[in-house]
């Protein structure tokens, strides 16, 4: 990099790795450069470091991760061909002419680096997230929230680093740390547990100062074998806490006792929301009342235990399971310094991203599209949300993936559950609709059919739709199954038909 790039990087606000700060940050795995001291490289600088080489651009530093399928080491000499300027390898490549920083293993260094730069940040503010359903919800509202804040830049210009889509794993949060740059204020990171010890590890790289566990659910129960380990692995965010930072913890989850007893071993700040079973016991330190959910939005009263203020908060959202999730986004707000005021206008801006909920108008029929994904208990909060709508009340679902053993249980669990609210119609498509359809019927609904395919399930679902159409009568229709489920493609299929 020249001087004049690396003055616009700098005014730029993003961060200069040089041939020392990366050696630094690799110490622990023994980094050590070969092929520096040859030429001028000493003065080695570059603002990216990129696994994939197809994203290589020159000045970039190429770090070669070695997964199941693929060695990035067969792709060094591709990586400098489109203008590398270093490498980071565990092993050595003869005569590659750029220098090479050595390091035991790439996976950890690039972990290392992230947490190094991560060091380089001591005033942002960062929120390290983690739990079964809700993540993404909480850190569109934290956006928000965050946006708010006075002398903070708008929503285009970026002062909040928030992991994008899934990358949640032990590779996607050094990623997303090695995204900071000089402006950024806040950091909403989501750290997922695919094994044992993976939250250890991301939670360590990213120090958070406030860490939230929005729910214990049954997602991936098939892998952890039990609710009681998903717990455990959860609560490994909180063992970077110190004194100095603040856990959240859900007030109103069946795993409330643990995760707290977990928090407590680290910090003294816990900080509980929720807004359910809030007689007798003591309160949480943010919690709602008065909530009313309607079709397209929930009220609620705001409550802050320590200030003993309440604001009112009208969020754009259905559903009350998205109370909690804005709940909990306030008390990580909160948390993380900012004031109830700018919380509350900050949750009234917050939207739904696609497939969460989002609607649509087919004729005189609305279309709910919760299509993003499914487990056990966002399946019930879908159901929920349809049965507080108005007209015939349609839930099209598919499967319910990642459930191991349980699948047929958990889906045979949920036809019962979806019995019991005011829906309609049940129509499941998928390996265990059947399942789901006779848990439906075993609680007496008459109206429920199960499809191997959605293909087999759309000619049921467009007849139903013409015979009210001829009745005049509307329906709600709400669609959501598992991510693998696709359940969209039914969404565009009715509206194409049309
Ligand atoms: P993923 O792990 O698939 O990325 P996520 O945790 O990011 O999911 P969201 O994308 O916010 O979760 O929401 C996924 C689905 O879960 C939505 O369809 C929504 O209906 C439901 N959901 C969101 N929040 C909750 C909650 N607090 N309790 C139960 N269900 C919820
Ligand atoms: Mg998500």
């Amino acid at each position: 990099m020249s001087q004049s790039t690396v003055k616009t990087a700098q005014s730029s606000g993003l961060f200069i790795w040089t041939a020392e700060h990366l050696k630094a940050a690799t110490a622990q795995l023994k980094g050590q450069w070969i092929g520096l001291e040859t030429t001028d490289n000493e003065r080695l600088t570059a603002t990216r470091i990129i696994t994939d080489t197809r994203k290589i651009e020159p000045g970039d530093i190429y770090l070669a991760i070695v997964g199941e399928k693929f060695d990035g080491h067969s792709f060094v000499e591709a990586a400098v061909d489109k203008g590398a300027v270093a490498v980071i390898i565990s092993q050595p490549v003869a005569d590659l002419g750029v220098p090479q920083l050595q390091v035991e293993d790439t996976r950890l260094a690039f972990g290392q680096i992230a947490a190094y730069r991560r060091q380089q940040h001591p005033n942002l503010k960062v929120i390290a997230l983690t739990g079964s359903s809700g993540k993404t919800t909480v850190k569109e509202m934290l956006r928000h929230i965050f946006t708010q804040v006075e002398g903070a830049h708008s929503f285009e210009q970026n002062t909040t680093l928030v992991t994008r889509g899934n990358l949640n794993n032990d590779f996607g949060v050094p990623m997303m740390l090695l995204e900071l740059e000089q402006q950024h204020r806040y950091a909403v990171l989501e750290l997922g547990a695919n094994h044992v010890g993976e939250i250890a590890y991301t939670a360590a790289m990213v120090k958070p100062d406030v860490a939230c566990i929005l729910n214990i659910g049954t997602a991936h129960l098939g892998e952890f074998g039990g609710r009681d380990n998903i717990a455990k692995t959860k609560a490994e965010i909180y063992q970077p806490l110190t004194e100095a930072s603040t856990a959240v913890v859900p007030f109103d989850d069946d795993y409330t006792q643990q995760l707290t007893a977990a928090a407590k071993k680290y910090t003294s700040n816990v900080s509980h929301f929720g807004w359910q079973q809030l007689e007798g016991a003591k309160l949480p330190e943010v919690y709602a009342t008065e909530v009313k959910t309607t079709a397209l939005q929930s009220r609620f009263k705001l409550h802050f235990s320590k200030e003993a203020t309440e604001v009112e908060v009208t969020l754009p959202m259905s559903g009350e399971h998205n109370v909690s999730n804005a709940l909990a986004a306030a008390a990580c707000a909160y948390a993380a310094g900012i004031t109830t005021e700018v919380i509350a206008s900050g949750l009234s801006q917050a939207t739904s991203s696609k497939g969460r909920l989002g609607r649509q108008t087919l004729g005189k029929h609305q279309i709910i599209d919760d299509t993003y994904n499914a487990n056990p208990n966002s399946m019930r909060a879908a159901a929920d949300v349809l049965a507080a709508q108005t007209g015939y009340k349609i839930l099209v679902l598919g499967d319910i993936g990642e459930l191991g053993e349980a699948s047929r249980d958990e889906h045979n669990k949920l036809g019962q559950a979806i019995a019991k609210n005011s829906v309609d119609l049940l129509l499941c498509a998928g390996e265990f609709a059947k399942d789901t359809v006779a848990g439906a019927k075993s609680q007496g609904m008459q109206q429920a059919y199960d499809f191997d395919t959605k293909a087999e399930l759309l000619p049921k679902l467009q007849a139903v739709l013409t015979e009210h159409n001829e009745q005049q009568q509307s329906c709600t229709l709400l669609f959501k199954g598992s991510r693998s489920t696709t359940m969209e493609t039914l969404i565009d299929d009715l509206l194409s038909a049309e």
